[in-house]
């Protein structure tokens, strides 16, 4: 029998158990076995951790340093982590079931996150005003928050830690990180990585553990200054009620439902494609899944036929065989929750073209087969509800302005797709749709360049891009009498 391997939390530059030394374990979805284990943070975990990061800030090196050297820091963690993205990719395969080809691609992708944000981190300036007094001189400077909590979820772990991470440390803030109870390793390892690149101790802290001690009380910890969340709409709510202990900034990147609009004059071949890709990639365990597929009617039966079609050549099997294109679900959760929502959405009227089931062969781990779902209508479940799988609901539109209808009934907005050769119908529909990211004729395309965020129940702010770095800094004003007379009496008559 393998080894169970065992994880330390790292607070304030040094490897910590939990103060009651409680352990937690860590399944891994293909085999459906403990694979390591790691601590559950108490409440006085998240205090000392919190309490390091505002001290890093406030007393020793990274409390003077410029942002130069900051930039050179992230630089420094940046290569570390193309060096060691193999290893990496292993763990959080092993820890999450995403196949390694992407977490090989992904971890080498988010050392390009970490450049980014290394070269910004001495371009945040402020300005001077064109202010409306005489022999005064007002300028703005800004400033890093405060300390930051981080909170991601278990899916994409490294990437969704360094567009939070990355913009933090740029602008000069001191972070705790918390780690998902699904998949805490992969940014253990990275916080290896941080020590290793030289962060003094204090600035970069990873807790693990649950939502309740460990996020709650990381989110109402009165130190706390910045707020990153991205996690599921009844958790940010939990988060969003915590911050009114601290009036902590926050910001959300939260669920989706998101709609591919095909159009009779699409390229067919591109379109498929941006399905496939949009809900079995990463087996449909994404938060811009385009799992509202609505199609005109000229196109439906040959795009649906050739969606299924493919669907039912993908390899599903082990996720650490870069030759397997799909591997298991993260959770048995999950997968209860696909099962769930699926029998709802059959007893709803959708129909079954192809999928529906845990695959044959599989009789350990939480594997289930990509799926498509003919749906009459909007109402049913699978088309309104996220399921964070792999199973695409079809509908069906006329025209143009149904096509908006259905693609904005919806409480979610973080992506949309559209595929079309008329450029105009594009400009148009992206315009009309409502959600932060929109792809014509592509999809789940992502850089550190570009901002990435939702509408509505999909979030607020926004990761990745410069405006990132201004999200994670504040404005300072700063006003200078420049008169060579000295301050006048404020009651005397002028
Ligand atoms: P959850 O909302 O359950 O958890 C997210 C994180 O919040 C976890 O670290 C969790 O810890 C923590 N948490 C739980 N309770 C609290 C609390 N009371 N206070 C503070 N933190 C808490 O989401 P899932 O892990 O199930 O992740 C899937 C969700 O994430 C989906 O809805 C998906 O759409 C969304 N997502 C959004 C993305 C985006 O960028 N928009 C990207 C990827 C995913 P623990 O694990 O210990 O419960």
């Amino acid at each position: 029998m393998a080894e169970i391997r065992s994880y330390q939390m790292f607070i304030d530059g040094a490897w910590s158990e939990a103060a009651d030394g409680a352990l937690l374990d860590s399944i891994n979805p293909a085999t459906g076995k403990v694979w390591c284990r790691f601590p559950a943070a108490t409440s006085s975990d998240v205090d000392r951790a919190v309490e390091a990061a505002h001290r890093a800030m406030a007393v020793g090196p990274w409390a003077t340093m410029t942002a130069t050297a900051r930039g050179k820091l992230l630089r420094r963690l940046a290569d570390l982590l193309a060096e060691r993205a193999d290893r990496l990719a292993e763990v959080e395969t092993t820890d999450t079931g995403k196949l390694i080809r992407e977490t090989r691609a992904q971890i080498r992708y988010v050392a390009d996150y970490f450049h980014y944000f290394a070269g910004a981190a001495d371009k945040l300036e402020g300005s001077t005003l064109p202010i409306d007094k005489n022999d005064m001189f007002v300028m703005t400077v800004r400033e890093p928050i405060g300390v930051v909590a981080a909170i991601v979820p278990w899916n994409s772990q490294l990437m969704l830690a360094a567009v939070k991470i990355g913009p933090a440390l740029a602008a000069g803030n001191a972070v705790v990180l918390k780690a998902s109870e699904h998949g805490p390793a992969p940014l253990l390892e990275l916080a290896q990585l941080c020590a290793d690149a030289g962060f003094p101790a204090g600035v970069v802290n990873v807790v693990t553990g649950l939502g309740d001690p460990c996020g709650a009380r990381l989110t109402q910890h009165p130190l706390v200054a910045r707020i990153a969340f991205t996690g599921g709409p009844a958790t940010a709510r939990h988060v969003v009620r915590n911050s009114a202990e601290n009036f902590a900034t926050v910001t959300l990147e939260l669920g989706g439902k998101s709609p591919i609009v095909v159009f009779d004059d699409c390229d067919i071949e591109s379109a498929v494609n941006g399905i496939v890709a949009g809900n079995f990639g990463a087996s449909g365990q994404s938060c811009v899944a385009g799992s509202r597929v609505i199609i005109q009617s000229g196109v439906f039966d040959e795009v649906t036929a050739r969606v299924a079609e493919r669907a039912g050549r993908i390899r599903i099997g082990d996720p650490q065989d870069a030759a397997t294109e799909m591997g298991p679900l993260a959770t048995k959760a999950q997968l209860d929750h696909v099962e769930a929502v699926l029998a709802r959405s059959l007893a709803g009227g959708a129909t079954l073209m192809g999928g529906g089931n845990r695959p044959q062969g599989f009789a350990q781990g939480w594997y289930f087969e990509p799926t498509i779902l003919l749906c009459p209508h909007p109402d049913i479940a699978s088309a309104r509800e996220e399921l964070f799988g792999p199973v695409l609901s079809a509908l069906r539109f006329e025209t143009e302005a149904d096509a908006v209808r259905l693609a904005n009934d919806t409480a979610y907005g973080l992506a949309a797709g559209i595929f079309t050769r008329d450029g105009a119908r594009s400009l148009r529909m992206m315009r009309q749709i409502r959600a932060g990211i929109i792809w014509i004729n592509t999809y789940r395309a992502v850089s550190p360049m570009a901002p990435f965020g939702g509408y509505g129940q999909s979030g607020a702010g926004r990761e990745a891009g410069f405006e990132s770095l201004l999200d994670y800094s504040r404005t300072k004003t700063v006003w200078i009498n420049t008169g060579s007379a000295p301050m006048g009496d404020p009651f005397a008559m002028r």
